[in-house]
């Protein structure tokens, strides 16, 4: 006989292709074919669920100041920002008739004082529009 894979002779009595190795197509059912795809798959891998994971608050305490409310806040800012514009007013009309008057030496404190109260109620404005 023949072997079936490589073609070369095989004695009768042999199961195996001296040649190649294949198995005699007469000879006794070897098996290894049929007993590898038999084997038992290997059993899955049991998962190991992780451990839970733990959240942590970002931070233990809250925050301590409470921001304040942005409309009360500047409004109150507002309000401080225009009694000074209207003292300035004031002080400006005061410093109008001092001049007036030929007080010049006065009128130039109270100019400045009047610039100087604008210059808080811009201040007052700006911090009312920060926040
Ligand atoms: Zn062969």
């Amino acid at each position: 006989m023949f072997c079936g894979k490589c073609g070369a002779a095989i004695e009768p009595g042999n199961q195996f292709c001296t040649r190649c190795g294949a198995p005699a197509a007469g000879g006794a059912p070897v098996g290894t074919a049929a007993a590898s795809a038999a084997a038992p798959a290997p059993p899955a891998p049991v998962y190991s669920a992780p451990p839970a994971y733990v959240a942590q608050p970002p931070y233990g305490a809250p925050p301590y100041y409470a921001p304040p409310t942005s409309a009360s806040h500047g409004t109150t800012m507002n309000v401080v920002g225009i009694v000074f514009v209207v003292l300035g007013i004031i002080a400006a009309l005061v410093a109008t008739g001092l001049s007036w008057e030929e007080s010049y030496i006065w009128a130039a404190g109270v100019f400045l004082t009047a610039t100087f109260l604008f210059v808080i109620a811009g201040v007052f404005f700006a911090l009312a529009r920060r926040r």
